[in-house]
């Protein structure tokens, strides 16, 4: 089923692969009229994929996705219509891919270790200089033949518990939604189904990101069932927080996102993307 907005992708900017001029000319076929870049803890990907939207008159919003460590866990905190130039977030930013630096010359030695040599120096090369992600590594990892593809190499070697997994020493909840409100932005918490979280930690998650600032969750996510989908919407309503859609798209030949097919919003949710359809409309 697709849809016409699609708030959450990547480019290689961050984990994904197409750069992202491309990602936003793709997103323009599959007709999204709306798009925003929410690369991991980078935004240095939105300038070129905004100037690509502006010659194709598709709009456009500056975004990214935080890693946040709350409980012990990885949350991931999307930003929308941020000033990607604001020194606050910049900054911040900067500290969390300081820690993904550290990270990935730790998750290299601990998979040498497991006697699988050589993973920083792929992976590095695989990232093309810019943030390594785990992704990076599976793509390593599923190159040397180690699994079948990059879902089996998360299961064995890169999720919690597992050899290559090092814990996250990410920005906290509120740090994040404060960098996200400095540069005038939007906080969205990104897939709040795929943490598996009990109804009681949800809750308090929720709670917590309200009053940091917080105000909006995706309830249509590539990484939901579509079973999520009723649940979060009344999840959101409760709470009184927005509701923001996004495909979670990496890469045109990976089937776990597509541009744009993600099922629609249902109609007693209010959308997070109201407020940029209005203020682009009082600009004019
Ligand atoms: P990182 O931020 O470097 O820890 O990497 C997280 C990224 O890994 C996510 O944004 C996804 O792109 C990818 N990822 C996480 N879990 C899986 C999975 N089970 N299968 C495929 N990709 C995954
Ligand atoms: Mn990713
Ligand atoms: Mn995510
Ligand atoms: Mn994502």
């Amino acid at each position: 089923m697709p849809h016409s907005i699609d708030l959450h992708t990547h480019s290689a900017a961050s984990d994904g692969v197409l750069a992202p001029g491309e990602l936003v000319v793709r997103a323009h076929r599959a007709g999204i009229s709306l798009l925003a870049l929410t690369d991991h803890d980078e935004v240095n990907g939105c300038e070129e994929a905004h100037s690509t939207a502006l010659t194709l008159g598709m709009r456009f919003l500056h975004g990214v996705e935080i890693s946040v460590t709350w409980s012990a866990m990885t949350i991931h905190i999307i930003g929308l219509g941020i000033d990607s130039d604001n020194r606050e977030l910049q900054q911040g930013l900067e500290k969390n891919r300081h820690f993904r630096s550290w990270r990935a010359v730790e998750m290299g030695r601990r998979l040498e270790k497991r006697g699988i040599p050589g993973g920083y120096e792929a992976a590095s090369r695989l990232a093309g200089g810019r943030i390594v992600s785990r992704t990076h590594f599976a793509k390593f990892l599923v190159e040397k033949g180690l699994a079948s593809d990059v879902r089996a190499v998360f299961q064995h070697y890169l999720k919690p518990g597992k050899a290559g997994y090092v814990s996250g020493q990410w920005a906290t909840l509120e740090e994040a939604v404060a960098w996200i409100l400095a540069a005038n932005g939007v906080a969205v918490i990104a897939h709040p189904a795929r943490y598996r979280l009990t109804a009681g930690k949800l809750r308090r998650l929720l709670q917590q990101f309200i009053a940091a600032g917080g105000a909006g969750i995706e309830v249509v996510s590539g990484g939901h069932c579509e079973q999520d989908i009723p649940h979060l919407a009344t999840l959101a309503k409760r709470h009184g927080l927005q509701a923001s859609v996004g495909s979670d798209f990496h890469d045109p030949d990976y089937s776990w996102s597509r541009l744009g097919m993600i099922p629609q919003l249902p109609p007693e949710c209010d959308p997070v993307w109201q407020q940029f359809l209005e203020k682009a409309e009082n600009r004019v």
